[in-house]
């Protein structure tokens, strides 16, 4: 079977790990760890993911970690303002606090309640779903892009990645976070570890990554280990002392996202 990323030719052997269709092998030539193609089906099939899901509320993005984070980090690399598309944006919390903070905001969602919940909460940004991010792919108009957790749910992940970019303006901003195989979590306890799960078919290195974005045209300018998705609640002194533990964990091998920012040429 040959790797997804490199296309090294690997041997059938056993999966590193199973859960339920997503088999996981290790290419020895690129370090990626992927999901064995001809096994895999994707456990929700067309379902809607949000159906039934309760919206958080503003006081829940403010006093969480989650896009505070994210939007610090963009900011330290020089991306004050401007338009910002997030493709995946989920429950949408990182544009609402984007939104809050002067950026013009967009986002591309596979689940048509989440666009629809976006459209009505900001009915001034650019809420597509995938099907129309796919059929009319905005070019160079965005200064930020971000993929934060979507790329390893992509089969295909190359033109995914590429879209991304080619929505920016030359100069602009792209950020990808995804799940880090190479933490230490998961190196102790890799059965056991928590986001190797069925619907994760790609863990990408620090250097696949790097690679990726050289291949879609943009300069490398940070790279970051962070806790995971979230890093916490800041709503009470005991949450803020396990927030501060956890954030010192990330920065010794613990981190289990990694987060890769680069500029558009
Ligand atoms: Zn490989």
């Amino acid at each position: 079977m040959p790797c997804p990323f490199c296309g090294h030719s690997i041997t059938e052997s056993r999966p590193l790990l199973a859960v339920n269709t997503c088999h996981l092998h290790a290419c020895p030539a690129c370090q990626f760890v992927f999901a064995d193609r001809r096994l895999f089906v994707a456990p929700l099939g067309d379902k809607d993911y949000y159906a039934g899901h309760k919206w958080p509320e503003m006081e829940d993005i403010l006093t969480n970690t989650k896009a505070p984070d994210r939007i610090r980090s963009v900011r330290r690399l020089g991306a004050y303002h401007g338009r910002w598309l997030d493709i995946g944006f989920g429950e949408g919390d990182t544009m609402r606090m984007a939104h809050r903070m002067g950026y013009a905001v967009g986002g591309v969602e596979e689940s048509a309640l989440a666009v629809g919940h976006m459209k009505d909460l900001l009915p001034t940004g650019r809420w597509m779903s995938l099907k129309e991010f796919r059929a009319s792919p905005p070019r160079r108009e965005f200064e930020i892009v971000s993929l934060y957790h979507v790329l390893e749910h992509v089969i295909d992940f190359r033109p995914a990645i590429a879209a991304a970019a080619d929505a920016l303006v030359p100069g602009g901003l792209l950020v990808v976070e995804v799940p880090y195989f190479y933490c230490l979590q998961a190196k102790l306890r890799p059965a056991r570890w928590q986001w190797a799960v069925e619907h994760h078919v790609n863990f990408f290195t620090k250097k696949n990554l790097m690679t990726l974005f050289e291949e879609c045209d943009c300069e490398l300018t940070a790279v970051e280990r962070r806790y995971h998705l979230n890093t916490g609640s800041t709503k009470t002194v005991a949450k803020r002392v396990k927030l501060a533990v956890k954030r010192a964990l990330a920065k010794i091998g613990f981190g289990q996202a990694i987060a890769v920012y680069g500029r558009r040429r």
